[in-house]
């Protein structure tokens, strides 16, 4: 029996990896440019942190959670999300200072038992930032910021955001008082996960998607009617700088996410390419994460989250992927000619930094024209016997179909030429 991938799970091929890596090295640059550094944290955590922060009764921890048993007993869970096992760790090992702010990045798998569908697996990937220490809406603006020009950096100029504000962690209380106020005459015509949620997060009601839940909810204020007037100057400044910066956003009041733990400021980004399975990006502020770990300060952080299939999904609608990069040199022998001399030229050209190819099958030379034509390889070098006397290389432009012959002295610099690189004896730059 051929045994075959989880469902859910897939194989990021040879063919597609490039793409993979491509979008990992410029979120890496950009990353840079805003001054975050990469934290990586393991893909399991004891499932209590993920039950005590995501919330117990959400779906991710209810029903998507991959929980096993070790063999000591213990309860484990591979990642869900980052945020909260970043928090741990900053918790763990003392990283947090009065007045320090620490800008952090991940980018890694994460694992949730969700009904595979276009957009949605149980193994999927996230990049994300975590800006921690700030409750300042200065920072709500560099995070959004930082996604907006992600975006703008692969390629994504449309992606829209919505935002909402849910309200502080020392107001929600209140919040939540006014709002189960409202809907007690309703809640017992709604759905059981609603009545849950009635008890445990009731802002979560303005999520449910069961159609006479919807109908009540139509009926409900928007947040913004329940926030307290420090909530909205927050809000307020946020929206402010967003303007100033350009970045277009619509406030939809009745917005909620799907994690317990965000306070104030929440937003997603997405895009009208990605049908049912819009959202591209979430995230928000979670001022009361850090306590509730066990923190012996308050710290105010934000962050967000972005789903890198369905980016590379948009991208591929777009047909918006860079392509594959392809050798630069095959190199063309015969048996003889392909063992020690043209093996040691192909390492001295590596070492300089071009990329060689050449044929592991010893096939005849025109195959071998072939195989670096299928390839995309740019260039042909041959060193048959009769070049080897005269201290010569024949070279082939393949895209041109030009052929010269070179003296083997001046090889580099006519490759340099040829590829436009400017390749010494070591490392080669691109011009
Ligand atoms: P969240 O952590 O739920 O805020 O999700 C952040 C982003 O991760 C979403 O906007 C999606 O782009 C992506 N995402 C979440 N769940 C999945 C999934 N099961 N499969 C693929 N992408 C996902």
């Amino acid at each position: 029996m051929k045994i075959q991938s989880t469902r859910g799970t897939y194989d990021i091929l040879p063919d597609t990896c490039h793409v993979w890596g491509w979008l990992e090295a410029t979120t890496r640059d950009l990353f840079r440019r805003f001054n975050f550094k990469e934290i990586r944290t393991p893909v399991f955590e004891k499932t209590e942190l993920f039950m005590r922060t995501i919330g117990e009764e959400t779906d991710i921890v209810s029903k998507e959670m991959y929980s096993f048993l070790d063999r000591k007993n213990r309860s484990l869970t591979l990642r869900p999300e980052g945020t909260a096992s970043i928090v741990r760790s900053f918790i763990e090992h003392k990283l947090l200072q009065e007045n320090v702010v620490n800008k952090v990045f991940y980018i890694g798998p994460m694992f949730r038992y969700e009904r595979p569908q276009a957009g949605r697996q149980r193994q999927f990937h996230q990049l994300g930032v975590e800006i921690i220490g700030s409750d300042n809406a200065v920072a709500d603006i560099e995070a959004i910021s930082l996604l907006k020009s992600f975006f703008e950096e692969i390629g994504l100029d449309d992606v829209k955001f919505r935002i909402n504000s849910t309200g502080s962690f020392e107001s929600r209380p209140r919040l939540s008082k006014t709002l189960k106020g409202i809907l007690a005459s309703h809640i017992q015509d709604m759905c059981a996960d609603c009545r849950i949620r009635y008890e445990k997060n009731v802002l979560r009601v303005y999520d449910c998607k069961v159609k006479g839940c919807q109908d009540v909810i139509q009926t409900l204020p928007g947040i913004n009617e329940l926030l307290e007037k420090d909530d909205i100057i927050h809000f307020t400044e946020v929206t402010k700088g967003l303007d100033a910066l350009g970045i277009k956003y619509k406030i939809d009041n009745k917005l909620v996410r799907g994690l317990d733990y965000y306070t104030r400021t929440i937003f997603e980004a997405y895009s009208d390419k990605l049908g049912a399975c819009d959202a591209l990006a979430g995230g928000g502020r979670y001022d009361g994460l850090f306590q509730e770990l066990g923190a012996s300060m308050n710290v105010g952080a934000v962050g967000f989250a972005v789903g890198i299939e369905r980016v590379i999904n948009v991208l591929n609608t777009l047909n918006n992927l860079p392509a594959e990069s392809t050798p630069d040199i095959f190199m063309i022998g015969s048996a003889a000619e392909n063992s020690v001399l043209n093996l040691e030229l192909i390492q001295k050209l590596r070492k300089s930094g071009f990329s060689v190819e050449f044929d592991l099958l010893s096939r005849n030379m025109k195959l071998q024209f072939r195989l670096a034509s299928k390839i995309k390889a740019k260039v042909a070098l041959i060193q048959g016997e009769e070049e080897l006397k005269n201290n010569k290389i024949k070279l082939k432009n393949l895209a041109l179909h030009e052929e010269i012959l070179c003296d083997s002295d001046n090889l580099i610099n006519k490759l340099n030429e040829i590829l436009k690189y400017n390749c010494k004896e070591e490392g080669k730059d691109e011009v």
